[in-house]
């Protein structure tokens, strides 16, 4: 079933990324790193379905989505970017494979971050040595990691791979992030991504 939402509050969280928040409808119900199909109450995008996941908790009274705008694309989000507080998003039933199985190394890519958002929120309590390193594939700047996320960068940075890794971002490098952890000796079945 998809719900139409009005949209209570919008926040830039960058120059491109904006947060949505919404009330919650009474029963919906979610796990943190799940997503739903998207489109909004224009004409001709009401069936967009555009996946974007719930970086609110499911405790919370009012439902979140954090979404990067690309203008150039021509596409729903150019179309999201236009919206006010008081429009509506038709948003359906949440689904997803991403999901907290325990204490691990998260690699996100761009916008692939957000269902960890919610992921940590949650989870944060349990995770006092939370360690943050951002990589900037193309600016080389002090205090980054430069390049892209590949075998050397992750046997460098990770070292152990004895552990979950959840990984999130283009598929081409949630491929390539795969392939690699396998290659230094993960378990397969302790990766965690969208399938
Ligand atoms: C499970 C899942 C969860 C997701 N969660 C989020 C989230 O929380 N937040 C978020 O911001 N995103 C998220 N995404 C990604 C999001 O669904 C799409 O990236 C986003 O909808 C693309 O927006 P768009 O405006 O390009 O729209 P679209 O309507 O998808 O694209 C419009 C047009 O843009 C053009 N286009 C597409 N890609 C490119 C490109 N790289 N270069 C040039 N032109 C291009 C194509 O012509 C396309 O027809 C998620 C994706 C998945 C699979």
């Amino acid at each position: 079933m998809a719900h139409k939402l009005a949209i209570s509050k919008i926040e830039d969280v960058t120059h491109d990324v904006r947060q949505f928040t919404f009330e919650k409808p009474e029963g919906f119900e979610f796990t943190p790193g799940q997503a739903a199909e998207v489109g909004i109450d224009r004409d001709g995008w009401r069936d967009a379905g555009n996946p974007f996941t719930f970086t609110a908790l499911p405790g919370w009274d009012e439902l979140q989505f954090t979404i990067k705008i690309y203008p150039e694309h021509d596409g729903l989000t150019e179309q999201i970017g236009t919206l006010k507080v008081g429009d509506s998003f038709i948003v359906g039933e949440p689904w997803g494979t991403i999901e907290y199985k325990g204490k691990g190394t998260f690699i996100a890519g761009g916008a692939g971050v957000t269902p960890f958002i919610a992921i940590l929120r949650d989870e944060f309590d349990a995770m006092p040595g939370l360690e943050t390193i951002h990589v900037l594939s193309e600016e080389d700047k002090s205090g980054f990691e430069h390049g892209l996320v590949d075998k050397a960068m992750l046997e460098r940075l990770v070292g152990n791979t004895a552990q979950h890794f959840y990984v999130c971002g283009p598929d081409p490098m949630i491929e390539s992030v795969n392939d690699a952890l396998k290659q230094l000796g993960a378990d397969p079945h302790a990766l965690v991504f969208e399938q």
